[in-house]
Order: C-alpha cells, then structure tokens, then sequence
C-alpha cells in the first residue's frame, strides 16, 4: 500500500517549505521506510530550465535530464535520492498532455475542462510516480501558497486523491505549513494568519491533519493551543518548525517536535516500522555531519564569481557543495560573492581577489560578466591560487589560456562572438539547428573517462565516472592538441575522447575546470570529490593539514 502525505503552504511564499519536506522525508528514511518526493509546480512552465535563476533560483538538473527547481536539490540531499523529471508535476506538463490528448481525439463529444480532466491528469501523473517508485511513502509538495489561482486544480486534485483512497488518513495525510509571526512591539505570536490560511483550505474541501508553523522561535504553548482550537486539529499536531542556524538542523528539531512520530501513528504505520526498523539506518550519520558542519577548527575564505550574486538561490548548489565539504574538513568555508562585472578593472581585481583562498567560477549563459570571469580565472592561473570552474566557468578558463598562453587575442566562445577566428569554445554539433530553447541542451547524467595518471583520477580514484550536464557549447577539439602541448591537459573526456569534460594544469596548486556540474551530485555525507579536492588544496596552500 501507498501512502501519500501532501505538504501545501499557506500565507507567504518562501516559508521553508521544500526544506520541512525534505526533512520529513529524511525522518521516515531514518526509520527504514522507502520513500519518493513529487513536486507540483502551479507555473505555466513545462519546466525550470528556461527560467532566469533571478526568478527561481537556480536551476537543478536530475540525473536524467530534466531541469527543475532547487527544491529538488534538497530532496535529493537530504533523502539521498536520485529523482527523475516525472517527479515535477507543473501547469505545463499537465496542459500539454490535456490538450495533447483533445487534438488526438481521446476526449471525443466531451467539453475539455479543468476538473475532471485537468485535475485527472494530475492524479493519473502522481499514480504514475506512485506505482513506479513503489515505496512506502509519497511525499508531495504543492508549490506556491493555498489560494492562489494557479494552485486550484493541484489542491482539488489532492482533494479527489484523498477521497479516492476512501478519505483514509492512513492512506493521505495533509500538512499545512504556515507563517506565525511575531509581532515585535508585543512579542506576540499571531495565529490569524494561520486560521486564515486553514479556512481557505478548508473551502477547497482539505482538512490538514498537521499544521507547521514557521516562525522566527519557537511556538509558545499558548500559541499551539490557539492554533489547535481554531484549525481543529489536536494540539500534538501543532508542530514549530523555528528559524534555524543551518537547514541541516531541521530534521532534528522536526524530529524532536514529534513530527514523524505523529505523522507514523495517524497513518497507522507502527506493523510497517516493526517489518523495517533492524534495517533502518537512524539518524546518527545526519548528527555526526552536523556535528561536524556546527564545529569547524580553521576557516578559508571562496570567492563565487558569478552573474546572479544579488539572489543566493541562483547558486545553491555550489554553496551546499561547500557546506558538505565544510562539515567532511571541519572547514569554516567563508563565501564571498562577486559580480564578475566588478572585476573589469586591474584596480578591483586585486582590491576583491587578493585576499580570497580559492575561486570557484560556476556556469552561466550570455555574454555578461564575461571578461571579469576571464580576468579571475587569468588572475587564479598566474597567481597559483585554488580555483574550480564548471561549465561556463570551464569554458571561460579556455578561453582565458587560449588569449594569454596559445596567443589568440580574439579567442572566444562562438555563444559570444560567432565571427571569431579562434572560437575555442563552439556550438556542439547535436546543437546545430536546433531552435527550441526548452530542454534542448545536452543535459543529464553522461559518463566520463579519466586519464590514468592525471589528478582527476587521483581525485575520483577510478577510471570511469558519471556526472550531470547542462550546457550547449563545448571545447573545440581541433584546439585540444594546442592546448595539451601547453600544459593544459584535459584529463576528462567523454567515451569516444571526442568531448573535453575536465582540464587541468598539473604544475598549478589547484587549476581545474569541468563542463559538467558536480554540485548537482553532492550530498551531506558524500561531498563531490571534485569539490572537496578544490577545498583541499586550498588548505594544504594554507598549511592546514
Ligand atoms: N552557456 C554555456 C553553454 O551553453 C554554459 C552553460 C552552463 O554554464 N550551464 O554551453
């Protein structure tokens, strides 16, 4: 048996609400249950890959591809899960298969309407997830907040999924997560909010079985009661999700509210647990990483040189990299967020870099910021600094060698300059032609074969490794043997040694680039090798090991 627990989000959005999922579903791992995530995105978008990070942070690529939003990044990193695109349920997906299906003719004499066809095709899809996944447990999150106009169809979906399964908690469970503020002057924490939040809930026909309340500390007795009395819902099903110091916190302090427990005993998942728990891992792995993560013994300092650095969510996934890293080397990883627009002048290039550790140069698209990029990867090159770039980042640092080193002075990518004599970077030939900017790149997990000998190998310690891609542009193989002739090797490539995916320069501390993204792959207890070599090499420069 399936069962389903749906997370919806009342009063604001941006509450957490993805983080008290991806606990959740950590706190039922923790005690043997298998479980999956779906996320329903209430967006027009088929999917996150077409999205400026300025307007949802950054994109997260799934290891078969498909784009989806950060959301999904903690799924994976707390649950430590492999997703896949059928896990994001969005607007988009749901319409094109409604209206796919109308011009078909499946829908034949019927008016095609949201409910029951739009909504039946959000319940056909969660079933799909449902039955192939197979566990014991579906989470799935509603994006966006209770009463927006766009959510509609997802909550009366959810509504009919209960009733389907005979309006049984055991079967479908529902937790609200709401904002409770405080109100500075008093120091008084309002439940209207909340109530409100429920009565809008309550009239689509949900009534939640847990309400979560987010605030600044923790709920107050008084304020659980309050809540309990006017949503109905027992006073142990009022839990505080306070704002924590770091979001690996938050399975703990769920756990300690009893939010599992609670959520075991209504579902009536006690005979469940007796069958799994001499197999379920617990949670001391997750304590011993925070441990780690809350204590470090010395302290380095990174700078992000990237095009996005006003929103932090754009690069959430190299931040969580590095905090994986962070806790794996007791290492206090200080972040220091750079607009590579800033660095187009030598004054400022040593005014912000000079007194960084390392540079981590993350992808992007468009030409922005890109000489800044160029003069931080140049400066990390001839300054023997530590430095990590990915995708663009990657291609940035061929360029950069390619105009300095191989004396191209108009050596560039042809995304930016398609007349250049030397376009060292260039559109993949799988690219050519192809117009359609949704889900076109070569994206996904690919593998990668290490050259025996190189630091790459001695990184991952084998030959053979899978990483995920995002990108359209590549190395210009014909250059490769220039640049291998110049110290710049390339130590990562694809099976049929056509593709560059990884560079190096063995006499450089730490000078190493890839195309594809080994942030996406991180998790708290198995930091990114390439990530945790770049962090590495930044404390043996430090005389911290
Ligand atoms: N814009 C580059 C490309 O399309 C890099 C992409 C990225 O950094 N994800 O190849």
């Amino acid at each position: 048996m399936t069962r389903f627990i749906i997370i919806t989000g009342g009063v604001l959005s941006g509450l957490g609400k993805g983080i008290v999922t991806s606990s959740l579903g950590k706190l039922l791992k923790s005690r043997g249950f298998s479980v999956t995530a779906i996320k329903m995105d209430p967006y027009l978008n088929c999917d996150a890959g077409t999205m400026n990070p300025f307007e949802h942070g950054e994109v997260f690529v799934l290891r078969d591809g498909a784009e989806v939003d950060l959301d999904f990044g903690n799924y994976e990193r707390f649950m430590d899960l492999d997703l896949c695109g059928e896990d994001n349920i969005t607007t988009g997906k749901v319409y094109r298969s409604v209206i796919e299906k109308e011009r078909s003719g499946e829908y034949l004499g019927k008016t095609v309407q949201i409910i029951p066809h739009v909504t039946d095709e959000i319940i056909r899809r969660i079933w799909k997830v449902a039955n192939d996944a197979g566990t014991d447990i579906v989470l799935i999150e509603l994006g966006g907040t209770v009463g927006d106009m766009e959510s509609a169809p997802f909550l009366e979906a959810s509504r009919q999924l209960r009733m389907e399964l005979g309006d049984d908690i055991k079967k479908c469970f529902f937790i609200h997560t709401t904002l409770v503020p405080t109100l500075n002057v008093v120091g008084e924490q309002k439940t209207k909010p909340t109530q409100h939040s429920v009565q809008e809930l309550r009239a689509i026909g949900i009534e939640p079985n847990v309400i979560v309340g987010r605030s600044d500390r923790y709920l107050e007795s008084s304020t659980k009661k309050k809540i309990s009395l006017f949503c109905d819902v027992p006073v142990e099903a009022v839990v505080s999700s306070p704002d924590a110091s770091n979001i690996y916190r938050v399975p703990l302090i769920l756990e300690d509210e009893g939010l599992a427990d609670y959520v075991m005993k209504k579902m009536d998942m006690d005979p469940l647990y007796q069958e799994r728990k001499s197999d379920a891992p617990g949670l001391e792995t997750w304590k011993q990483f925070l441990e780690r993560f809350e204590n470090p013994e010395s302290e380095i300092t990174i700078a992000l040189v990237g095009k996005y650095c006003d929103l932090k969510d754009a690069y959430t996934s190299h931040e969580e990299a590095l905090n994986h890293c962070r806790a794996f080397t007791r290492t206090l990883i200080k972040m220091k967020y750079i607009e590579s627009e800033d660095l187009e002048t030598e004054e400022n290039i040593l005014k912000l870099l000079g007194d960084v550790d390392g540079i981590l140069i993350p992808g992007g698209f468009g030409v922005r910021g890109i000489n800044g990029k160029i003069n931080a990867v140049h400066y990390a090159r001839t300054n023997n600094i530590p430095m990590l770039s990915i995708c663009l980042g990657f291609q940035v640092s061929v360029i950069e060698f390619a105009r300095n080193v191989l004396g191209y002075q108009d050596a560039n990518s042809s995304e930016f300059d398609d007349r250049t004599e030397h376009p060292v970077i260039d559109l993949m030939a799988m690219q050519r032609g192809i117009d359609m900017m949704g889900g076109t790149m070569r994206l996904g997990a690919e593998k990668v074969m290490l050259e025996k000998g190189s630091k790459a190998y001695g990184i991952y310690g084998t030959e053979e490794i899978e990483e995920r891609h995002r990108h359209r542009y590549e190395v210009n193989p014909d250059y490769k043997d220039e640049f291998e002739e110049r110290g710049f090797m390339f130590s990562g490539k694809t099976l049929n040694k056509k593709r560059m995916e990884i560079f190096e320069i063995p006499e450089h501390p730490f000078f190493m680039g890839c195309q594809f993204h080994p942030e996406f792959i991180s998790r708290p207890t198995k930091p990114a090798p390439l990530f945790l070599a770049f962090v590495n090499a930044i404390r043996e420069r430090k005389g911290l090991t």
